[in-house]
């Protein structure tokens, strides 16, 4: 089956992009390269929808990566930036805006008694490594195939989603010195987290790890692997890092890392704490907080960082999860999901498995259960992109990789579910079809 083809605005508008912006894009997955055609261009987003240049509304299961909790414009949010940005739209300078959000997350995360705010995930995990490194005195970082946590050098080996789409191992000019200093065991493999303790313990800084893993559609930790990561770390000295750029604030109001047994030393927040802009902030216990400057020898700035309209974005998104979001976002996730699985049973698409862990949906074209990296890209692609496609004529609009997770926004509520359902079913009906 050939690609959706994207309105007339909507592919003269990528065609000029294309000739200022690398690849008409800002971020490789956006390109829709795993899926094959042409991306959609988009004008707004209104709560479950998204609308493209040419008028066309989709339901939104992508939800900027995971970003809109609460869908398109939520007007809570954009009221508090309205009244933000007429105050001024950068200091360079303390402002109680950024004093507000510290100490909301703060209160949500116990575990981080002190926190810094930047500008996207990527600094943020950067920058905790940097810590744990400049803490401990080591330099080796323990990291998990498939786990993503941003595209620093270091940390961009065998990085999910956007890299392995691409075809890259890791990524041309990372020196190999760099990443000679990571180590990359399979995720879930608590026999290979011994093996590399039992022998290199003594020189690693940091294991970082996403507590539930969306970078390769949707992998959670099998019960023992994250107590295993703490255990050793705490034996060895060694920090844990929990990625919670994806989790934070969407598994629950704060961080789920904990809950899940990983004492984290140090947390990493992005996506939802920004409310839709570029804010993310790193974390932890306070004596391991106490190295960056200007308190301590790590350095570690931002011109925009802490910047007032961005802060209040996020505070706003924060004020609005109360209790209730979690319970409805629950209940619609659960419902969609089994909505999606009745839908590929009734195509008889086999293997299919979905694997939902609250509001993240990983939909794999493969046996499950997908455990570890490996797995998940055991996934059958091809048949995924045909699905995509055919879910986007039915105006739905899911990740354009099958390695990336669907988000579910709070904006779906049961008719939007059972719409977004109806459609997906379609979709496997018409991407069967032409299965041949
Ligand atoms: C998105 C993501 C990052 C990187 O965040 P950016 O804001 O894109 O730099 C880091 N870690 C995880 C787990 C992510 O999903």
């Amino acid at each position: 089956m050939s690609p959706a083809a994207p309105g007339p605005r909507s592919r003269a508008l990528f065609c000029r992009a294309r000739r200022s912006l690398v690849g008409g894009v800002d971020s490789p997955v956006r390109a829709f390269r795993a899926v094959g055609g042409t991306p959609v261009v988009f004008a707004s987003s209104r709560g479950a929808e998204l609308i493209d240049v040419d008028g066309r509304r989709y339901l939104d299961l992508v939800n900027s990566w995971g970003a809109n909790l609460l869908g398109g414009a939520p007007s809570p949010v954009v009221a508090a930036v309205r009244s933000a940005v007429s105050e001024g739209l950068s200091f360079g300078a303390p402002s109680p805006r950024e004093h507000r959000l510290a100490e909301r997350i703060r209160a949500a995360v116990p575990e981080t008694e002190l926190l810094r705010f930047v500008n996207s995930g990527t600094e943020a995990t950067m920058s905790a490594v940097r810590v744990a490194r400049g803490f401990t005195g080591r330099s080796l970082v323990v990291k998990f195939a498939g786990g993503y946590h941003g595209h620093s050098d270091g940390l961009l080996a065998r990085a999910g989603s956007g890299v392995a789409t691409g075809a890259l191992p890791d990524s041309a000019g990372v020196p190999r010195a760099v990443v000679r200093e990571t180590r990359v065991l399979p995720y879930n493999d608590v026999g290979a987290l011994d093996r590399l303790f039992e022998k290199e313990g003594e020189k690693i800084a940091a294991v970082i790890v996403e507590p539930v893993a969306g970078n390769m559609g949707v992998v959670p930790p099998i019960p023992g692997f994250l107590p295993r990561i703490s255990r050793w770390c705490r034996r060895s000295g060694a920090l844990a890092i929990a990625d919670e750029v994806i989790t934070g604030f969407r598994l629950r109001r704060g961080a789920i890392s904990t809950e899940l047994g990983l004492s984290p030393d140090l947390l990493t927040f992005g996506k939802i704490i920004g409310g839709g802009l570029p804010v993310a902030a790193y974390g932890g216990r306070r004596k391991v907080m106490e190295v960056v400057a200007p308190l301590g020898p790590v350095y570690q700035s931002g011109t925009l960082s802490g910047n007032p309209v961005a802060m209040a974005a996020g505070t706003a998104m924060l004020d609005a999860l109360r209790p209730k979001v979690y319970r409805d976002l629950e209940r619609a996730s659960a419902r969609l999901a089994r909505r999606i699985e009745e839908g590929a049973e009734a195509a008889k698409v086999r293997p299919f498995a979905l694997q939902r862990v609250g509001s993240m949906l990983g939909l794999f074209f493969a046996q499950g259960p997908i455990l570890s990296f490996d797995g998940a890209r055991r996934t059958d692609r091809t048949r995924y992109a045909r699905f995509f496609h055919a879910a986007l004529r039915a105006r739905v609009y899911l990740p354009p990789s099958p390695l990336e997770t669907a988000f579910v926004s709070a904006a779906f509520g049961p008719p939007e579910v059972d719409r977004a359902g109806a459609a997906l079913a379609r979709a496997f009906r018409s991407a069967a079809g032409r299965d041949g």
